[in-house]
């Protein structure tokens, strides 16, 4: 994805590959992927529907992690429809696959609008009870990929709570104020201000690797964050329908992958604000819903808007 600066540099902000079969790879991490059935952690990756109990895989730690190995981003997804505007893609997950249960056919629209603006909306729908939770997982660079780190780059996130985690980083369930912690955004802050400081949550993320609560009504499309590169002065705002956003300040990046314009993916080289229902939400019974019915039509919206 390329953004004019001031200068009208076209400017590389989103990491990725020359390669397809890199996204597909298992031990590279969701580069700019669509992430399903399931976005985020789940406990032990055990669920419970109607008193059934579903095992879904462990592959992070001794979690589930965004979707498991062959989850969304790495499978092939149908093209329906392409213009220079807007790619419409289709996949049929079905019944059991990777553990979930009923036949789910997903639908996710790229569309580029007039306003500076790419908006994903997906939507999906179901034979059988079954929880989903779609983002993606784009790492962004506003000065360029391969052009530093970004913890200069300035964050603000439309969030007075978040959800903390443990040590494997599942939510504990409780919902917090962000007040005097490292985790208040709501006024413009450098990404690197406090991310290395003295506090247990960012010990257990390495850094910012946390689920923040959006201010907003359900389902409205709301300011989830906005965030400015610091050289190049490109400005991304980010709205959802989704209740959260996780901010993951690339803090497992180690340098091994080598990216599309042959920069290696260093650490905290990127970050990724992923819209979602909250990270484990199967088990917590307070946080928002991630179950979609059959006769329900599941349906979210994001939308980066840009600035220069
Ligand atoms: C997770 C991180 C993980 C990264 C890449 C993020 O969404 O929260 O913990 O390392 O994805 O897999």
């Amino acid at each position: 994805m390329f953004v004019p600066d001031q200068q009208e540099n076209q400017i590389s902000i989103v990491a990725g590959f020359d390669i397809i079969s890199l996204y597909k790879n298992p031990d590279v991490a969701y580069y700019g992927a669509t992430i399903g059935r399931f976005a985020n952690r789940i406990t032990k990756g055990t669920f419970t529907l109607n008193d059934k109990i579903y095992k879904v895989d462990i592959n992070n730690g001794p979690n589930h992690l965004h979707g498991g190995n062959k989850g969304f981003h790495a499978v092939d997804w149908e093209v329906l429809e392409i213009n220079e505007h807007t790619i419409l893609l289709s996949y049929l997950s079905s019944d059991k696959e990777e553990g979930y249960p009923g036949n789910l056919q997903v639908f996710v629209r790229y569309t580029l609008t007039d306003n500076n603006e790419m908006k994903i909306e997906y939507s999906a729908k179901t034979d059988q009870l079954t929880i989903i939770n779609l983002t993606n997982h784009a790492y962004f660079n506003l000065n360029g990929i391969g052009n530093g780190t970004i913890l200069n780059h300035v964050l603000a996130i439309n969030a007075d709570h978040y959800t903390p985690v443990d040590e494997t980083l599942i939510p504990t369930g409780d919902i917090i104020s962000v007040k005097g912690t490292p985790f208040d955004f709501r006024h413009p802050e450098r990404i690197g201000a406090r991310i290395d400081n003295n506090d247990l949550q960012l010990k257990y993320g390495e850094g910012y690797d946390h689920n923040f609560v959006i201010n907003k009504k359900e389902n409205e499309l709301a300011l989830a964050a906005s965030v400015e590169g610091d050289l190049s002065k490109i400005k991304m705002d980010i709205l959802t329908t989704e209740p959260g956003v996780q901010l993951y300040t690339g803090n497992f990046m180690n340098g091994n992958t080598i990216l599309k314009g042959s920069h290696a993916d260093h650490r905290r080289s990127a970050f990724c604000l992923e819209t979602q229902h909250f990270p484990d939400s199967p088990n917590k019974k307070y946080f928002p819903s991630s179950l979609l019915f059959p006769d329900d039509i599941y349906k979210s919206t994001t939308l980066f808007r840009f600035y220069n």
